[in-house]
């Protein structure tokens, strides 16, 4: 016997994404159930229906976000030279603009990035630290032996605390702010615990161009804020139509390269790398400094 037909599903789920909002973080279990119980329904479909309806209504029911662009666009241009003169001499860091098998096209050196404003200058250049670079050299190889035409394209690698606060600024108050981190604080200890791993050099946006030198389709474009950027939101994606497996595909070669490189993928961005535990990043490497006199 069917015990509860599709439509009668979809109107609970809707009740259930209508009394929670839409916003409640995942674990409102209790609430959920509450609301399912006012419906008057037997315990086991009570708890099927909660937990088939709690999974989806954070990410899918908010509009996507359309970032506003500011009124005057500014180009940052004394504080990403000087920053690029710290990460030039900080001498646990390494270039990694002219690397073979690497294509370096940072949106952040343009004005067309989700901020509106040029925070690099215009001028395109990457630094990593040297535990990353070395991994993002193994990630070369790898790749050529994986799929011999592609390249990799590197959208952001080392990024200041001066360009993470305007990316911030620029999503602050919206639903979207927790899509982008902190800076780091400015008293550095090992006690921190928030703030961006690009700003230890150990983190790296980084897609793929094909055989052609196209952008290989990963589905959505880089800093996407749609719920299906990364990994997290594939499989819904998926079965809505909204990604193809030839889309899956190409994240899965990204993916499975870095991987194999020792990087991790950050579960909602497809561009998104970081070349150890946030953790061990945060205690054990440093912001780039002077040297001492
Ligand atoms: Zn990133």
């Amino acid at each position: 016997m069917k015990l509860f037909s599709n439509t009668l599903f979809l109107q609970i789920k809707k009740y259930l994404i209508n009394r929670l909002g839409g916003s409640l973080p995942l674990a409102s279990w209790k609430s959920a159930l509450t609301s399912a119980k006012a419906l008057s329904l037997q315990k086991p479909i009570l708890w099927l229906l909660v937990l088939l309806a709690t999974p989806s209504f954070p990410q899918d029911t908010l509009p996507l976000f359309v970032p506003q662009k500011p009124a005057k666009p500014l180009s940052f241009c004394t504080a990403q030279k000087e920053y690029l003169a710290l990460a030039e001499t900080f001498p646990d860091w390494e270039e990694i603009t002219h690397l073979r098998g690497v294509v370096v096209k940072m949106p952040y050196a343009t004005y067309d990035n989700f901020s509106g404003h040029n925070l690099y200058c215009g001028i395109g250049r990457a630094f990593l630290h040297k535990d990353a670079a070395q991994k993002l050299k193994r990630a070369i190889g790898i790749l050529k032996k994986q799929a011999p035409n592609y390249k990799f394209i590197i959208f952001d690698a080392a990024r200041s605390n001066h360009a993470q606060s305007i990316l911030k600024a620029a999503v602050r108050g919206t639903p979207y702010t927790h899509f982008v981190s902190n800076p780091v604080p400015a008293a550095s200890d090992s006690a921190i615990k928030i703030g961006s791993l690009h700003a230890y050099g150990m983190a790296i946006d980084i897609g793929l161009l094909n055989e052609n030198g196209d952008l290989a389709d990963m589905g959505l474009p880089y800093d996407s804020f749609a719920f299906y950027a990364g990994k997290k939101g594939e499989q819904t994606a998926l079965e809505q139509g909204l990604l193809n497996a030839e889309q899956i595909k190409n994240r899965e070669l990204l993916r499975s390269v870095m991987g194999a490189a020792g990087w991790s993928n950050l579960s909602t961005e497809w561009w998104h790398f970081n070349a150890a535990p946030g953790d061990s990043i945060r205690t054990k490497y440093d912001l780039p400094r002077l040297p001492p006199q």
